[in-house]
């Protein structure tokens, strides 16, 4: 891999927490390493969760030389196997991008950096994050990429996509959202944040796809057999986004041009497949939107690949 700095961040990084050195914005070039993508002339973005839910995460874009994945939260194998099933070759990878600390985003991160060589890029928050809790092993310093959350407006040039991203509200120190384009066409995602603030909200809106968090049922939630204080975490503004939520939001990003809207980061005991996309489309339906028309709702799967989109 050959990597050329080309852009600069707009001041250098003075915290002293950050364990790793701040650098700067990255191009990232990626020799032809021939087959194992999936676009094909004419160069299309693609869009593929590969595991969603509450026991990891990992989304799978790709524009031309540009192969990323959004959050590694799956074994390594578990990963390769993912990307397999959807004809990726994972050696053909070229960055990884994390949205947070959780053990759920950032399970495979350390192994893959190390097997395929594949810069990291992450908050200077998350990064620490990570650092502090040691649990991705070694990372090669060259492969530390950190970003300051703050510096809304910034992007992640990796040549045929580049990726902004914005602050989510989340118990996890700065974690962030992204949005990826290839200058024609925008995937946005955004899970494990517990409300719709203004900065998700324009950073969402006119989207063409959005990968968004439905993490519970709310019934399921109270009802259910969790403790009080883990509840009252999840259903707070710092939690996880519940179905209605979702429903009500999706509505928000259809009416904006959204064409197709995956639910993902399922609880695996608070909701259900069923249950998320029947609250989401009641919504849909309830604002006069002609589902499968103007928009399309997936799921995402829990252990697989869900439905790969080409924009
Ligand atoms: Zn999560
Ligand atoms: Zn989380």
């Amino acid at each position: 891999m050959r990597s050329q700095d080309l852009t600069t961040t707009r001041r250098p990084c003075r915290n002293p927490l950050v364990s790793a050195p701040i650098v700067r914005l990255t191009v990232l070039r990626q020799a032809n390493r021939g087959s194992g993508c999936l676009s094909r002339n004419p160069v299309v973005m693609i869009v593929c969760p590969l595991i969603s839910g509450s026991s990891g995460n990992a989304t799978y874009v790709e524009s031309g030389d540009a192969r990323i994945l959004v959050d590694c939260g799956g074994a390594g194998a578990q990963i390769e196997n993912a990307l397999r099933a959807i004809d990726v070759d994972p050696s053909t990878l070229t960055c990884m991008l994390v949205t947070h600390s959780h053990d759920d985003h950032i399970r495979g991160l350390g192994v893959m950096s190390r097997r395929y060589r594949l810069p990291i890029f992450a908050s200077v928050g998350t990064w620490d994050e990570i650092i502090k809790r040691d649990k991705i092993g070694h990372v090669d310093a060259k492969n530390i990429r950190v970003f300051q959350s703050a510096h809304v407006g910034d992007v992640l040039d990796f040549g045929s996509i580049a990726a902004s991203f914005f602050s989510t509200p989340h118990d996890a120190y700065d974690s962030v959202g992204y949005v990826l384009s290839d200058g024609k066409k925008r995937f946005g995602m955004a899970t494990d944040f517990g409300h719709v603030t203004p900065g998700i909200r324009s950073s969402l809106l006119g989207c063409d796809v959005v990968l968004l968090e439905a993490n519970y049922d709310v019934d399921m939630l109270w009802k259910g057999p969790y403790p009080y204080p883990l509840k009252v975490r999840i259903a707070g503004d710092n939690g996880h986004l519940s179905n209605v939520d979702a429903g009500d939001f999706a509505v928000e990003l259809v009416k904006s041009g959204t064409q197709t809207v995956f639910l993902g980061h399922l609880s695996e005991h608070n909701n259900t497949q069923q249950i998320a996309y029947r609250t989401v489309e009641s919504a849909i339906l309830g604002a006069g939107v002609a589902l499968r028309q103007d928009c399309m709702v997936y799921m995402t799967r829990r252990y697989e690949p869900s439905r790969l989109i080409k924009l």
